[in-house]
This record gives C-alpha cells, structure tokens and sequence, in this order.
C-alpha cells in the first residue's frame, strides 16, 4: 500500500487540548486515529485516518474471548525549536510483527505504518505538549475481528493506531521506587509469550503488582518461571544493575519483553565503554553483591519512565537498600542523555530521532 492511498476524514469538531499540568497518563486522546482493516481475501487494506471514535464490533469478535491481540507504547516529542520527532519507531514495528508472529496474527507493513504515523502525528502535532518532560504516546494495536466463538486464528484484523498527551513522568525529579521480589507469582515462561508484546501478559501481571501496592511497593521484580531463582524483569520494565563497575542486564530468553529503551541503554553503554554484559542474574547473587557492598545501582527501564532507579528490593522479607535510596550517578547520566537526545538538546549519534 502506498501511503498516498490513505484516506484522510478531518474531525470536524476538534476537543478542547487538556492543561498540561493536568496530563495524566493515557487519559486523553487527540482528535484523530489510524485504522485499517485485515481479511484474508484482501490483505491489509481500507487504510484512513479519521476522526477518534468508538468503534463497532460484534460481540463475538475474537479478541473478546481469546485475547488474540498486540500492541506497541512509543513516543513523540517536541523539540525546543517547536519541531515534532518520533524516538526509534521503526523498533517499534518490527517488534510489532515479532509479536504478529507470535500471536498468528498478519504482518504488517513495517514501512508502510511508519509512514501513516507520521501522517497521523503530522495531522494532530497540535496536541504535542512542548512543557518540560512532556510527550505525545503513541499507541498501535491489532485485534481479531472475525465473530466466531471457535479457537482457531482470526480471519479479521483492525490496525489502530491512537494517540494520548501525556505529563512528565517524574514531577519532582528523577525518583526512587520500593519494589517487591514476588515470589508467588510469574509473569511468563519461556515458551510462553513474554517476549510478545500482547494483553494477556498483562493481565497475568494485574494480581502480584495488587498484592504488593498495599504495602507500599510501587511494583514487583519478576523472577522466572521455571526455577523461581533469576530476575527477569521490574513491572512493566526492563531491568539493569551495577556491580563492582559493570552493568548486568538479564539476558533475552523467550519470556523477556526485548525492550527499545534496554537496547538503548546497552548502546550508550558500549559507546561510554562502560562493562556490560546481558547475562542470567539470580536473585541470590543480587543478595550477596549487596551484602559485600558491591551493589551499587539498580533500575528500570522503559518507554514511560525512561529510567526509574530502584532505591529499594524487599525479598523473602528482608530489606535491601541499594545506594541509600538515592538515585545513582550512572542512572541520572543515562536517563538525561536519553531525554537529552529525545527532546533534541543533545546530538543523536545512533539516528534515533525520526
Ligand atoms: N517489559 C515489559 C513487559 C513492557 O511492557 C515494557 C514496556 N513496553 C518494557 C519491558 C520496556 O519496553 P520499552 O523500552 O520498549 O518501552
């Protein structure tokens, strides 16, 4: 499909853009989304951007039952000169149709979709917030569409692509969180779909990260599936720690979510020439770096936060503080060379900026 043949249906009645000091996350939506639609007849087709809107579906359709879904989380920003720039999109879809593949679901055209992105993005750049810290997300996602109670891969897909304001992250400056070892639950087995970006991790996600928020943790420190010993990832984050000088990051293993602000790190860390390796971390080993005082920074990364410096792991009960609770040095330069480069104040080396 050539990106000319996306039909294009101004809204009409435009919202009123929220305040920025009052952006919460993935509350407020633009004017206008992406759609196209899958038959297996005619492929990808029917491609338009149109005004934001409920959309009608049968009941039965697929996605309602089986959960045969995929979605992306990626970003725009607003540069101080007023211009608009995606961070490492193409990452994004090509990760997409690794999770197509997964979930049975149809390639999409990796090319094709960046293009009516920025075609979107361009048509609602209004609604780019410039303030400090805030960005636009950006959300695409694939559905089953065919209505058919069977289990069996859908025959109908919707590619949407929806987009949302949102504040900074950090308010008050780059903060750390209380995280919980969670020893009762898994997220994903390898074998299963944890390195696909699709709704039921999530869901699976939904009870452990309940469980803790009562006592105070912001989030859970997943541990795998199988073994119950080895750190697989924090929330919905990728997961980093330095010991004695270098930086050690759980290794891709088919349950983990290969995420671009990971890839990201690991390439600034390559360029600084920092020691880093994706390797297996057990918790245990964790508990004994910290016991010898070699611990010396952990956090997470992802899309939202950039970084989020652990300042504390409860496990098995017992309370490990990682650098007195304060954010650690290799943290802060990480996370304000990725935001430097994201809101363009700092040179892009790695051509990340789109
Ligand atoms: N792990 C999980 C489970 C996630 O949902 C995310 C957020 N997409 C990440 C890691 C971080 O990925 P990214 O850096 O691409 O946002």
């Amino acid at each position: 499909m050539e990106v000319q043949s996306i039909q294009v249906e101004k809204n009409t009645a435009p919202k009123e853009k929220p305040m920025t000091d009052q952006l919460e996350f993935g509350r407020a939506f633009t004017d206008h989304m992406f759609v196209m639609d899958y038959s297996d007849e005619l492929g990808w087709h029917n491609a338009k951007i149109q005004p934001y809107q409920p959309l009608s579906i049968d009941p039965s359709s697929m996605v309602f039952h089986y959960g045969q879904s995929v979605f992306e989380g990626l970003k725009a920003f607003r540069t101080e000169s007023g211009e608009v720039q995606l961070f490492r999109p193409t990452k994004n879809f090509e990760r997409m149709n690794k999770s197509n593949e997964r979930l049975v679901i149809p390639e999409i055209d990796e090319e094709f979709v960046l293009q009516a992105l920025i075609k979107l993005v361009e048509i609602d750049k209004d609604w780019v917030p410039g303030a400090d810290g805030t960005s636009l997300y950006i959300r695409p996602f694939i559905i089953a569409t065919e209505p058919f109670l069977g289990v069996a891969p859908s025959r109908n897909y919707k590619f949407i692509i929806i987009l949302s304001p949102v504040g900074s992250y950090y308010k008050e400056g780059i903060d750390p969180v209380k995280i919980a070892v969670e020893s009762k639950f898994v997220r994903a087995v390898k074998g299963g779909t944890g390195e696909a970006k699709t709704g039921g991790n999530y869901a699976a996600g939904l009870k452990g990260q309940e469980d803790v928020a009562k006592d105070g943790y912001s989030q859970v420190l997943w541990l795998d599936g199988v073994d119950r010993k080895y750190i697989e990832e924090v929330g919905s984050m990728n997961v980093f720690f330095k010991i004695n000088g270098e930086v050690i990051t759980p290794a891709l293993n088919g349950s983990i979510l290969p995420g671009v602000t990971r890839d990201s790190v690991l390439q600034l860390l390559q360029h600084w020439n920092i020691p880093v390796s994706e390797r297996r971390v057990s918790m245990q080993e964790l508990a004994d770096a910290h016991a010898d005082g070699t611990l010396e920074e952990a956090f997470g990364s992802g899309t939202a936060a950039v970084i989020s410096p652990i300042g504390l792991l409860c496990w098995d009960g017992k309370d490990y503080h990682i650098n007195n609770g304060e954010t650690g040095e290799l943290s802060k330069k990480i996370y304000d060379t990725i935001t430097g480069i994201q809101y363009g104040k700092l040179e892009d080396p790695f051509n990340w900026n789109i």
